[in-house]
């Protein structure tokens, strides 16, 4: 190493926003999700409220599912012992049977019964031909020949969902198949956990809020809008609370309200070293801060801590800064709070386009989009400048590009990591 690396290594540069006081963004998921404790109280909702909710306990199943062993096709039900073992053999047809309206006679060995799918199984018959298998041979007669299997295209009572068992685990988020689920069992009602309380403010004097006239200086407040639509998709009570000035007297106030009302408060903003930054010092006053810092890039400024019994975010001003942190650490520790436990995104492998500057040390989160379809495996770009208050990276975003903290510059054709932003919703 020359003299000048050492120099360079050793001393941080004004244009080197690397801070050894930082925490790693491991280190600060393992310490958020240690305080999160899953809210207490459970609700009894209708099942069409139901979704997106997380059951309070085991949904355990009252019934059968399927209820009786019924034909998963149209066609002929018979007993496996009357299929012939080569050639082929004619069958009385002896009635019908159909979904609602069960075979009404007796069945006797050496006949068969006219089923439709979901029809009940008449009582001796345990196999069904299907109808496109079958010939008419006279009045009242079918023929068939030697390819099939006794119990064939029958669907068992309880083959989907046994009596007593646990069909959906109480931490369980709900969603339109589990409705299903428990329609099907003919549940009405389930126990969730309360929703979760959130309330957040904005922070700043320069902020004004759309609609309003911008002075020399001024912004509109778009965190509002973005936390607000973020927390709306995460089924949690919002309370949102508006601007607070950088004042710290003011910020005290805010603070004792939303801690009495919520069990997480959330705040944009303030949350530096400059002077008109107070979040850090009103929460130390009014409650506890765990940390400071994010090796995190964007996300750097964010503060974690207690104020009550609620926990704390103080995340950055910058608005892009603020959807960042908080997918990667409020959405989770929210899903935590709600029963549902710690969640990690779904990410994939992409091959870069393109060059993504980037130095090892701390974690970054580039905005990007993916090219799934792309011959040769999925392909990633980033969303041109990736300014941390430019919000139209993360718009045309449909994806994060999670470089972790040793990575350094990735290369054109290169793979990364990437989290999509949506799949069914
Ligand atoms: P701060 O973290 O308070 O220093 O803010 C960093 C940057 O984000 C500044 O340029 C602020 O004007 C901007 N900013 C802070 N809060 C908001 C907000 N609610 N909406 C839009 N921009 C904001
Ligand atoms: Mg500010």
């Amino acid at each position: 190493m020359s003299p000048s690396d050492a120099i360079r290594n050793a001393t941080p540069s004004c244009a080197d926003d690397s801070d050894p006081g930082a925490l790693a963004i491991d280190e600060a998921r393992r310490r958020i999700a240690a305080l999160a404790v899953p809210v207490a109280g459970g609700v009894r909702v209708a099942l069409r409220s139901a979704l997106g909710r997380v059951l309070d306990a085991d949904v355990v199943s009252p019934r059968d599912v399927p209820n009786h062993t019924n034909s998963a096709v149209d066609g002929y039900a018979l007993a496996g012992s009357d299929l012939p073992p080569s050639g082929t053999r004619e069958l009385t047809v002896a009635g019908a049977a159909l979904a609602g309206t069960p075979f009404a006679g007796r069945w006797q060995a050496g006949a068969c019964v006219r089923i439709m799918t979901g029809a009940a199984m008449p009582a001796g018959t345990d196999t069904v031909v299907m109808q496109e298998h079958v010939d008419a041979a006279g009045e009242g007669r079918i023929r068939i020949d030697d390819r099939h299997r006794p119990g064939q295209n029958v669907r068992q009572a309880g083959e989907d969902i046994a009596a007593h068992s646990v069909v959906l685990p109480a931490g369980r988020r709900l969603t339109p198949a589990d409705m299903g689920v428990m329609a099907s069992l003919g549940l009405g009602e389930v126990t969730v956990h309360r929703p979760v309380r959130v309330a957040f403010f904005s922070t700043g004097d320069e902020l004004r809020a759309v609609g309003d006239p911008l002075g020399p200086g001024d912004v509109y407040d778009s965190n509002r809008y973005t936390l607000f639509g973020m927390l709306e998709r995460l089924g949690v009570e919002v309370l949102d609370l508006g601007v607070v000035r950088d004042s710290a007297a003011e910020l005290a106030r805010a603070f004792s309200r939303t801690s009495a009302m919520a069990d997480v408060v959330i705040t944009s903003g303030g949350v530096s070293v400059g002077e008109a930054d107070h979040i850090g010092a009103v929460l130390g006053d009014r409650g506890r801060v765990e940390f400071r810092k994010l090796a995190m890039k964007p996300g750097r400024p964010f503060t974690f801590g207690r104020l009550g019994d609620a926990l704390f975010f103080g995340l950055p001003g910058n608005p892009v800064a603020v959807m960042v942190t908080f997918y990667l650490l409020v959405q989770p520790t929210l899903g935590q709070l709600a029963g549902a436990g710690w969640q990690e995104p779904l990410t994939l492998r992409a091959t870069s386009t393109g060059r993504i500057r980037k130095r090892p040390g701390r974690f970054e989160c580039a905005r990007g989009i993916l090219d799934h379809a792309a011959a040769g495996g999925p392909t990633v770009a980033v969303t041109g400048s990736q300014g941390s208050g430019m919000l139209t990276s993360m718009s045309r975003a449909d994806c994060f590009i999670l470089l972790p903290e040793s990575q350094g510059t990735v290369e054109a054709g290169e793979t990364v990591t990437v989290a999509p932003f949506a799949a069914f919703v």
